[in-house]
């Protein structure tokens, strides 16, 4: 049995970390344990990222964390930036 593709899966770090991105509106981790239960926990904004992240994606690239199973989450294009800041 091959594990089918996952959606939103962009890459997997050397650290096993998985790296998706995140769905419109999408406040809570998708991921799914073994059993397939939702994993759920929430995403936080994380900047403690190393140096294989900033290569993939750049070094201001902005990354969410799910603080329940550590797969990192990157914005979706689609959705603007909730702070009010310019990205640009
Ligand atoms: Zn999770």
């Amino acid at each position: 049995m091959s594990d089918p593709i996952e959606a939103g899966l962009i890459a997997t770090l050397s650290s096993g970390a998985k790296v998706k991105q995140r769905l419109l509106r999408q406040r809570a981790c998708n991921e799914k344990d073994a059993k397939g239960k939702l994993c759920a926990g929430h995403l936080k904004r994380w900047y403690f990222f190393g140096d294989e992240v900033k290569e993939k994606f750049g070094p201001d690239v902005e990354v969410y964390r799910c603080e329940h199973c550590q797969t990192l989450y990157l914005p979706n294009p689609d959705e603007p930036p909730r702070s009010g800041t310019l990205a640009y």
